[in-house]
């Protein structure tokens, strides 16, 4: 997501001073549900102001009055409380998976509407095939949802660069220079959805996505690393609260940093790469599974729940290499934590005990602590989770904007 915070920056117009005032008491409300004389006190304005602004945010659709607000002892008398509608605008998520496709909308408070899923192999398929499928999803999510659509998110598994909406490489799904926003855009517009096909369409890398959902939604410290598996091995970087994308956008590419300089050859053109020790195939090669169909993840999880040993020691070495990489982002980067995101969540119980061995060794510059390392509670979720809830914060960031799009 792009940062469209309208309260950063310089001095402003008049125009660009109520914008950032919209945005003002629209953040306050986010919080928590407040009565205009409590957004006079909290934000400064006066009420006039509060009331002009608030009903600007109500005929908008994003507020709702939702009864008489608490007594607040020193705010004077109580008022009705204003509130996100929950039947304000909606942001929807949409992703390609290797093996699946996705759509789901979440409203203003970030709670999930409607959530599609479909199992399917989209490895080798036509990037237009994939889209066209995925199309019929979003409809589908969005039309149960019933929510004014606010704009649309596409996470992908694969790297993103600075043209914008063009997956530039997705080795996965052999995709290549794919203009996946503007093929998803037509697509729908096929499909009759042409509300949809009218929406900004933001295209980003899944693992980025699901390190922003845990950024937003997972209540971390503002510099942690989230290391997920979905297709291949990503990382998110978060910084002081912010997603590093690096120059050209391809930060985060975990999967390929050397564990064994003299390692087997990778798909990327180097050798020893992490992914080939702790990515999809590698450990169900080393748990005996090579080639098993299906979901690898669910595969490997019921396995090492039943005791099975041989899965659980490729499940042990795969942690303990991921750890060898980790642990040189820590030492690099010094994250308040590591969450271990996508895929890696459901096998987090037997990919923990090695990481956390290998990290103490190697995690040098201060002593080890067990509770920097944990699991998301998103999982898998994580990355259209992101998606959607990235379109409302946009939304929530510059209400405004979100207004004149609107008319
Ligand atoms: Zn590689």
């Amino acid at each position: 997501m792009r940062d469209t915070d309208v309260t950063r920056g310089g001095p402003a117009s008049q125009q660009g001073m109520r914008r950032a005032n919209l945005a003002l008491v629209l953040g306050h409300v986010a919080r928590e549900p407040r009565s205009r004389a409590e957004l006079a006190a909290a934000t400064g304005l006066t009420r006039a102001a509060v009331s002009s602004l608030a009903e600007e945010l109500l005929n908008t659709g994003l507020l709702t009055e939702s009864g008489p607000a608490a007594p607040s002892g020193k705010v004077g008398r109580p008022g009705t409380a204003l509130a996100l509608d929950p039947q304000g605008p909606g942001g929807i998520g949409a992703e390609v998976g290797v093996d699946h496709l996705a759509a789901c909308v979440v409203d203003l408070r970030g709670e999930v509407r409607s959530w599609h899923r479909m199992e399917i192999r989209n490895r080798g398929r036509l990037p237009a095939a994939v889209l066209a499928d995925l199309a019929e999803l979003v409809r589908r999510a969005a039309g149960e949802a019933a929510l004014h659509p606010a704009g649309l998110a596409l996470a992908v598994p694969g790297l993103v660069g600075a043209a914008e909406g063009v997956v530039e490489r997705a080795s996965n799904l052999g995709w290549e220079g794919v203009p996946a926003a503007a093929e998803l855009r037509s697509s729908l517009r096929a499909t009759g959805a042409h509300e949809l096909s009218a929406l900004a369409i933001d295209v980003d890398n899944d693992a980025n996505l699901g390190g922003l959902a845990e950024l937003w939604l997972g209540g971390r410290a503002e510099d942690f690393l989230h290391v997920s598996a979905e297709a291949g091995i990503g990382a998110a970087v978060v910084v002081g609260g912010r997603l590093l994308r690096g120059a050209r956008g391809y930060a985060g590419e975990l999967g390929h940093v050397p564990v064994r300089p003299d390692g087997p050859p990778c798909s990327c053109g180097a050798r020893g790469c992490l992914e080939q020790y702790a990515g999809e195939r590698a450990v169900l090669r080393a748990a005996g599974l090579a080639g098993a169909p299906g979901d690898w993840v669910a595969l490997l999880a019921g396995r090492a729940v039943a005791g099975d040993e041989k899965v659980r020691a490729a499940l042990a070495g795969a942690g303990q290499m991921l750890a060898v990489a980790v642990a040189g982002a820590v030492n690099l980067l010094d994250p308040a934590e590591v969450v271990l995101g996508g895929g890696y969540a459901e096998l987090a119980p037997w990919l923990l005990p090695a990481m956390r061995a290998e990290l103490a060794a190697r995690v040098a510059v201060r002593p080890w602590s067990q509770e920097w390392l944990t699991a998301s509670r998103f999982g898998r979720r994580g990355p259209l989770l992101g998606a959607a809830v990235g379109v409302v914060r946009a939304v929530l960031a510059d209400p405004g904007r979100y207004a004149q799009a609107r008319d």
